[in-house]
């Protein structure tokens, strides 16, 4: 796989991907340097999208929550893995398709904005969608299993094998596609990190190229990787789950590496 053509430095991005998690906040609390990005991509006149794999919730949960930090973004600078994929589906499939979900407010919403069509009939849908829901239930993986198996397209938002909860780690989606693959032999099209295909459709929303786009992530394994085989220089941040010592072994490294995003400010101020 051919490395991304680096940027000299990061004030060389045309445009940004900015993962949340770990580089904006961390839990309920902004991260330092939030308020500084913001008026740095502002000032430089940067487009920007922040990219998530958290399929849940609609883009405006975002909005608000950066709004209460005092950083203002509109929902259109906001890519959910659950839109990438009504997206990537929206690209070669016709509006009213019938879909099988299993989802929360996110996925759905995602998926009629597209023109598509939500169904709990496993003999008419051509596609099933799954993305994380906590009103999981035995019907709906039954309804999805027979979608597959009769030939639907499968899609899986994200592939992260865990979420975290205050009671610990719990089953993420990519626990839920293994049991819909076991049930069927059928893998799943993934679209979140670290495939890079919401990365792809983030620079086409941005109209930028990925070699002139900067990806912004706290984790080796997910962002880093995905921006990698996107075609996108990256920077990883030290301010969520990946270490500095970390970097050595990754499989794909970070084009550079910064304590955190009040750092990356900076340097998209600093003159050449
Ligand atoms: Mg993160």
């Amino acid at each position: 796989m051919p490395a991304p053509r680096p940027l000299a430095r990061p004030a060389d991005a045309r445009a940004l991907v900015l993962d949340m998690d770990g580089v904006l906040w961390r839990g309920a609390a902004p991260l330092p340097g939030l308020g500084s990005l913001f008026r740095a991509v502002r000032a430089r006149g940067l487009p920007v999208v922040l990219a998530t794999n958290n399929a849940s919730l609609p883009p405006e949960a975002f909005v608000e929550r950066l709004a209460g930090f005092g950083v203002a973004v509109a929902p259109a600078e906001i890519l959910t893995s659950a839109q990438a994929t009504a997206l990537h589906l929206a690209h070669d499939t016709p509006p009213g398709t019938p879909v099988v979900t299993i989802g929360e407010e996110g996925v759905c919403r995602a998926l009629t904005d597209v023109g598509l069509t939500l169904t709990d009939d496993p003999a008419g849908a051509r596609v099933v969608v799954c993305g994380m829901d906590r009103g999981l239930t035995w019907q709906k993986l039954a309804t999805a299993t027979l979608a597959i198996r009769a030939g639907a397209r499968f899609l899986g938002t994200n592939p992260d094998l865990t979420f975290p909860t205050e009671r610990g780690l719990v089953h993420g989606n990519g626990a839920v596609l293994a049991a819909l693959r076991a049930a069927t032999g059928v893998a799943p099209e993934i679209v979140g990190k670290p495939e890079p295909l919401m990365y792809r459709l983030a620079a086409e929303r941005l109209g930028v190229a990925p070699e002139h786009t900067l990806a912004v992530g706290d984790r080796l394994d997910t962002d880093i990787l995905g921006a990698h085989r996107a075609g996108m220089p990256s920077v990883l941040v030290l301010s969520g789950v990946s270490r500095a010592e970390e970097v050595a072994a990754a499989p794909a490294p970070p084009t550079f590496v910064l304590p955190d995003v009040g750092a990356l400010a900076d340097a998209l101020l600093s003159p050449a």
